[in-house]
This record gives C-alpha cells, sequence and structure tokens, in this order.
C-alpha cells in the first residue's frame, strides 16, 4: 500500500502546520531531510535538509506502527506555517517512490481499516471536527471515544449468548438433557431491545444537537420580528446569518444560544392577504413554524388575538415594550436578555434526552436489530420448539447491528461517510 502525505493543518498562513504522513516506508519521510529517526512518540527538534539547503527547522514526531492514529508507522513534521515551507517540504515529499498525496478521510480510513476507530468513533471524529458549540463538542466526544460502540458491543455478546444457549439446547435436543434455557434467553433479549429501545428515543434530539434546534419567531407584519432578530443576533455569537432576499423570504441566524446550535427563523408576518406571491409566503411561515421545534409567539398588546395557536413549550412574548408595557424591546434591549435565559430554559428540555446514538444510519440499523428481536421473542411465546428459527432471528439481529460499528458490509457507506471528511484528516 502507498505511503500518503498531506498537510493536517489548515491551509494558509498560521504559526504551526503540520504535516502528516502515514504508512510502511513513513520514515523515508525523515530520512529524506537528513533526519534521524526519533525514538516513538518523543518530539525532536532537526533542520530539514534537502538538496544541500535548509527547508526548516521542525518539530519531529515518529510513531511506531500500530501504536498510532492510523496503525501504520507514521511520521509528523511540525513546520513553521508558511506556505512556502510547506510546498517546499510537501514537494521533496513527492519525489519519494512509493509516496503520494493522501485523498480525504484516507487517513482516518486507514485507521479504521486497522480497526484503531469503529465507524462510530470514525462519525465522531467528523462531527468533533465540525462542532461549533459546546454540545455539539460534548457529544461528537462522547461518540468518539467509543461509547455508542462499546455499548454496542455489550448487545451483541448478550445476543451471541442467546443465540448460543439456544445452539446447545438444539445439540443436546437428542440426548434429552437440554434445561430449559427459555427464561434466560428471554430475558437477554428482552433486556437487550430495552436498552436499544431507549437509545432510539434519544436520537431524535441527538440529531438536533448536530444539526442545531429551531426556533421560529412568528407574529403579524410590522410586530418587530426582524428587529427582535436582529436584537438577538448582536448579543448572542451569530455563526453565520443568511440575511438575503425580500422580506417575505424565511431569513435564518444560526447563533450559539448557552452552549447549544439553534437556528432563529424570522417568518413572513402572518395575515390575511389578498397578494398571491405574499400569501405564499405566508404559506411557508405557517409550515416552517409548524415544524419548528420552538415557537416565539410575538404579539404587540397581550388582548389581540394569537396568530398561531401554542403549543407546550412555545414563547408568547409581548414587543415593544418602550412604548408602553410589554415584555421586550428590541430597541432599547429591555427584556433580551430574560428572554434568551427562557428560549435556553425550554431548548435544554429538549436536548436532555440525547442518546449515545446520533445518526440516521444507526437508527436505521438499531430499528432493524430490535425488528429481528420482536420476532425472536414472538416466537419464544408462540412456537418455543422452533429453536432453529429463533436462532436464525438472533443472527440476524447480530448482523443488523454489527452495521453499527462496521463490523460488516458497509463498503458501500465509507465512500460517503468519508467524503465529509477534508484531506489531511
Ligand atoms: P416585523 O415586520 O415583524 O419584522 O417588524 P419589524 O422588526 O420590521 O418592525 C416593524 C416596526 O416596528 C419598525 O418600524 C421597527 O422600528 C419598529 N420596532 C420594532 N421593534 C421595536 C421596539 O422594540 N420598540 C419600538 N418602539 N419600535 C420597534
Amino acid at each position: 500500500m502507498d505511503t500518503i502525505y498531506a498537510l493536517a493543518s489548515a491551509r494558509g498562513k498560521s504559526g504551526v502546520a503540520i504535516v502528516r504522513v502515514s504508512g510502511e516506508k513513513a520514515s523515508l519521510a525523515l530520512s529524506v531531510f537528513g533526519v534521524d529517526r526519533p525514538e516513538p512518540r518523543r518530539a525532536h527538534l532537526a533542520n530539514l535538509t534537502y538538496k544541500g539547503q535548509i527547508l526548516d527547522q521542525a518539530l519531529v514526531l515518529y510513531f511506531s506502527g500500530p501504536s498510532s492514529f492510523t496503525g501504520e508507522d507514521v511520521v509528523e513534521l511540525h513546520l513553521h506555517g508558511s506556505l512556502a515551507v510547506v510546498a517546499s517540504v510537501l514537494s521533496a515529499l513527492a519525489s519519494i517512490e512509493g509516496f503520494r498525496l493522501a485523498e480525504a478521510g484516507e487517513f482516518t480510513r486507514r485507521a479504521l481499516e486497522n480497526e484503531r476507530l469503529d465507524l462510530t468513533q470514525v462519525e465522531g471524529l467528523s462531527d468533533l471536527i465540525e462542532a461549533e458549540t459546546e454540545s455539539q463538542r460534548r457529544q461528537a466526544m462522547r461518540v468518539l471515544s467509543g461509547e455508542l460502540g462499546a455499548r454496542a458491543q455489550e448487545w451483541r455478546s448478550d445476543l451471541v449468548r442467546a443465540a448460543a444457549l439456544i445452539e446447545a439446547t438444539i445439540d443436546f435436543a437428542e440426548e434429552d438433557v437440554p434445561e430449559d434455557v427459555i427464561p434466560e434467553v428471554t430475558a437477554l433479549i428482552e433486556r437487550t431491545r430495552g436498552s436499544l429501545e431507549h437509545q432510539l428515543a434519544g436520537i431524535a434530539v441527538a440529531e438536533r444537537i448536530r444539526e442545531g434546534f429551531v426556533v421560529a419567531i412568528v407574529g403579524r407584519p410590522n410586530v418587530g420580528k426582524s428587529s427582535l432578530l436582529n436584537a438577538l443576533a448582536g448579543r448572542e455569537a451569530a455563526i453565520t446569518s443568511d440575511i438575503a432576499g425580500t422580506t417575505r423570504d424565511v431569513i435564518e441566524v444560526h447563533m450559539d444560544l448557552r452552549g447549544l446550535p439553534v437556528t432563529f427563523l424570522d417568518t413572513a408576518g402572518l395575515r390575511v392577504s389578498d397578494d398571491v406571491v405574499e400569501n405564499l409566503g405566508i404559506e411557508l411561515a405557517r409550515q416552517r413554524a409548524e415544524t419548528a421545534d420552538l415557537r416565539l409567539i410575538l404579539v404587540e398588546n397581550d388582548t389581540e388575538p394569537l396568530p398561531i395557536d401554542p403549543v407546550e413549550g412555545d414563547i408568547v412574548v409581548v414587543s415593544k415594550s418602550d412604548l408602553g408595557s410589554g415584555d421586550i424591546s428590541a430597541r432599547t434591549g429591555d427584556g433580551i436578555e430574560e428572554l434568551v435565559q427562557r428560549i435556553s430554559v425550554s431548548i435544554e428540555q429538549k436536548a436532555s434526552g440525547a442518546g449515545l446514538a446520533i445518526r440516521e444510519r444507526h437508527r436505521v440499523a438499531m430499528l432493524d436489530t430490535v425488528s429481528y428481536l420482536g420476532i425472536a421473542l414472538d416466537r419464544l411465546q408462540t412456537a418455543p420448539d422452533q429453536l432453529e428459527m429463533i436462532a436464525e432471528d438472533l443472527r440476524s439481529g447480530v448482523i443488523a447491528l454489527d452495521s453499527l460499528t462496521g463490523r460488516v458490509d458497509v463498503e458501500h457507506l465509507l465512500d460517503e461517510i468519508f467524503s465529509s471528511f477534508c484531506i489531511g484528516k
């Protein structure tokens, strides 16, 4: 297999730039620069000399496979973060026979192939690199540290044990010594199913943490929706804001709200209108508001009818308090802090149910497993003598579970998963 290399840190000028090399011949990345191989995992300061010239003074690290990120021999060159230094080092590496530039995600892919990471950890790593808020970082770290994989391992060994008990019964059936394994098998399957169902219940929440909770600001025109959004964006860290289009478009602002990723939507004003184009905007606004995680319903005084019916967790706010009575004023900032507090409490409640599984892919694998376990449990009740069928259900359940951690046949998924990685990762 080729030895791969790439710039692992971000492109551009920086204090330090790290070039990573992985593969059988990784230590040639040292000898080509006239550097002796340092002891594994020990930083070593060295001049990188190439064709009689010193390219840079660098900190050099060597990891001996399999004790490395990829499981192969790895060399890291910590260079001064200059465009010219990085370019000269990369071109020297390119000249080594058997060396080539890594593809996107290829270091991590090798880590997966060498079983340094399981597939859920690869996803956790990808999420960690993408994380923008504290809750996203925490969630990604839990997955990267292997908690989901470890849980899957427990489920797997319970199911394998249940299947083994049944297989043993089948083998002994003719000698009629089988003790009754049905109660233990049933208990193992029920426990596993319960634990899987518990994790499944948290996936929707975990997906929200990855992708952001949506808060729709709704109200009739001129009630102060855009002004409120601006006041919020000015106060909290706006990650990005796509303030675009006409006032009839839905405007989104992504924010880090006390560590939780939140997207605020400023929707078109809700009112009865004859204007076809405006009605389209109003319809879109209603739909977005309905699917949002939380609605902030803005009114100008608390006697007017609400533009939509609130559901539990929604927040009704009276705007323009500076003109008389009300809860908030986008103009003076009055009440905005308290509003942010109310929104974060409401979202924290929604975020608290997150589990270990965080992706649609996990959901599919776990649902498949649960359905095989359901079939096995039914059979144990209605046809407990069909032991071979029950063993087969359990095996199918284990195979479905194995796709979670990438133990089986997930080749078709890998390209998709790794395409989201950058080169050098
Ligand atoms: P939207 O149509 O609901 O988005 O409302 P806007 O945010 O565009 O505001 C409509 C009008 O109300 C504008 O003239 C704003 O300057 C004014 N406005 C918004 N918020 C406040 C506020 O807190 N106090 C006062 N006095 N005026 C406000």
